[in-house]
C-alpha cells in the first residue's frame, strides 16, 4: 500500500477533525512534517473548503510558499516538530471539553489509567498567551515534554503523533478524559492513581494491542 501524499494526509486530517466534532469553523488547524520543511493548514478557512492546494507549504525558517497564508500558529507547528524528532504530525482543536478545562487552567491529573495515553501522570495546561504569536509555541513547548498532548489555557488542545492516524486518536482520547473529569468536578474532586499506579500502566502499555510501542 503506498502511503498518500502529505497534503492529501494533511486534508484528512483537518476533516477528520471536524467530522469527529473536535472543530467546527475555522478554529484549530494541523501540520505534517515534511523532508525540507512543513506543510500546515491555511489560516481561517473552514475544513469544507478545503482541498489539497490549499495547504501551505513552509520552509524550516518560516517562510510560506508565495502567495499563501499558512495558519496563524504556523510557529507552534515549527517549533514542536523541530523539537520532536518522533512527531510528525500535529493537529490543534478548540473542541468542547478540553477547551472547557483549558479555561479552568487546569493540568488533568491521573484520575483514570487512560491519561497515560498522553504519555504520563498527567495532561499539562501550558499557561496563557495570545493566539498565533511566539509566545504561545513558547508556552506549549514545555507543556508537552515527554507528552503527546497538552491543554492550551483559555484556548484549546494540541495533539502530536507519528502520523495522521495516532494525532486524531489522542485528540479523540484527550477530550474523551477532559469530558470525564469536567463530570466528575460536578460531583467533587476525584480520587487519583498514584504514580507508582501510573507507571504499573506505562509498563502495562507495553505489552497491550498489536504491535509494540
Ligand atoms: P488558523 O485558522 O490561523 O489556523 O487559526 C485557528 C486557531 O485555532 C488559532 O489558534
Ligand atoms: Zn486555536
Amino acid at each position: 500500500m503506498t502511503t498518500p501524499a502529505p497534503a492529501t494526509q494533511l486534508l484528512h486530517a483537518a476533516r477528520e477533525l471536524t467530522r469527529l466534532g473536535l472543530n467546527k469553523g475555522s478554529s484549530g488547524n494541523a501540520g505534517i512534517r515534511l523532508a525540507d520543511g512543513l506543510l500546515v493548514t491555511p489560516s481561517g478557512v473552514p475544513a469544507e473548503q478545503l482541498s489539497e492546494n490549499s495547504m501551505v507549504y513552509m520552509q524550516w525558517d518560516g517562510t510560506p510558499e508565495p502567495g499563501k497564508k499558512p495558519s496563524s500558529e504556523w510557529r507552534m507547528h515549527r517549533d514542536i516538530l523541530h523539537a520532536r524528532p518522533e512527531v510528525n504530525v500535529i493537529v490543534h482543536c478548540h473542541s468542547m471539553f478540553a477547551t472547557t478545562i483549558a479555561c479552568l487552567g487546569r493540568d488533568v491529573p491521573p484520575f483514570h489509567y487512560m491519561i497515560a495515553v498522553a504519555g504520563g501522570d498527567n495532561i499539562r495546561c501550558a499557561p496563557y498567551a495570545l493566539f498565533g504569536t511566539q509566545e504561545l509555541s513558547d508556552s506549549a513547548l514545555p507543556a508537552l515534554q515527554e507528552r503527546k498532548a497538552c491543554l492550551l489555557a483559555h484556548h484549546g488542545m494540541l495533539a502530536l503523533g507519528q502520523d495522521v492516524a495516532q494525532a486524531l486518536a489522542i485528540a479523540v482520547e484527550v477530550e474523551d478524559l477532559c469530558q470525564q473529569y469536567w463530570r466528575l468536578l460536578q460531583l467533587g474532586e476525584p480520587p487519583l492513581l498514584s504514580a507508582e499506579q501510573m507507571q504499573q500502566v506505562q509498563a502495562q502499555f507495553k505489552g497491550y494491542g498489536q504491535w509494540r510501542r
